[in-house]
């Protein structure tokens, strides 16, 4: 049985003064922190994600080159691969990741499922399989986004699912509500860490 912590795409450019920032984003790469602090060791595997889009193309028409961006399926340039915009935010604290996911390469790619590991190129799904993961929590960038769809990946994945809600952040406010009702809906669990009070949350499904 194995407990896995997923970090979803706390990067430079989904955080304030980003090519697409997150109002919160910063706030979140620092509460991480904070939560790591605490609780890295009760985790069997943390794994963090982060959006790594080729520089020289469109990335499947994710990017719009146009300059006009729907911010539905296209999008301002982002998270090119090896350019500041695509590093982890300075305030999240990096050690005691044991997996780093990259995805978006040449395609757009939402889910932190759809990556490889950067150094073994295996998939997240085959890494999971392998390491037993029973059970996911998640935080991260954005809500609405990429922390729904990594969330919706892991329920169908089979596993046992739970969003931090204060260790997440949403483009817009009613998008990330949908999202966390539709996780919920799924069989996903949400609710808050204890970074605030030092008392961790009775019944939940974490820790
Ligand atoms: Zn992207």
């Amino acid at each position: 049985m194995t407990r896995a912590l997923m970090i979803v795409d706390v990067q430079n450019d989904f955080t304030e003064g980003g090519a697409l920032g997150v109002t919160g984003g910063a706030r979140v790469a620092s509460r991480i922190t904070n939560f790591l602090e605490r609780h890295a060791d009760e985790y069997d595997l943390i794994v963090a994600s982060r959006d790594w889009h080729d520089a020289d193309n469109d990335n499947g028409g994710h990017f719009a080159l146009d300059g006009q961006p729907d911010f539905v399926t296209t999008w301002p340039v982002h998270c090119v691969a090896d350019t500041p915009g695509a590093g982890y935010h300075p305030d999240l604290e990096i050690d005691d990741v044991d997996i780093h996911i990259r995805k978006g390469m040449g395609v757009p790619a939402y889910s932190a499922f759809d990556g490889v590991d950067a150094a073994s190129g295996a998939s997240l799904a085959d890494i999971c399989a392998k390491r037993r993961v029973h059970a996911m929590d998640i935080v991260g960038i954005a809500t609405d986004h990429c922390v729904r769809a990594t969330a919706l990946d892991a329920v169908a994945a089979g596993l046992d699912v739970f969003v931090f809600e204060d260790l997440i952040a949403g483009v817009a406010a009613e998008p990330s509500a949908a999202a966390l009702d539709e996780i919920r809906a799924a069989g996903g669990h949400t609710g808050v860490s204890d970074v605030d009070t030092g008392i961790e949350q009775p019944g939940g499904a974490q820790l």
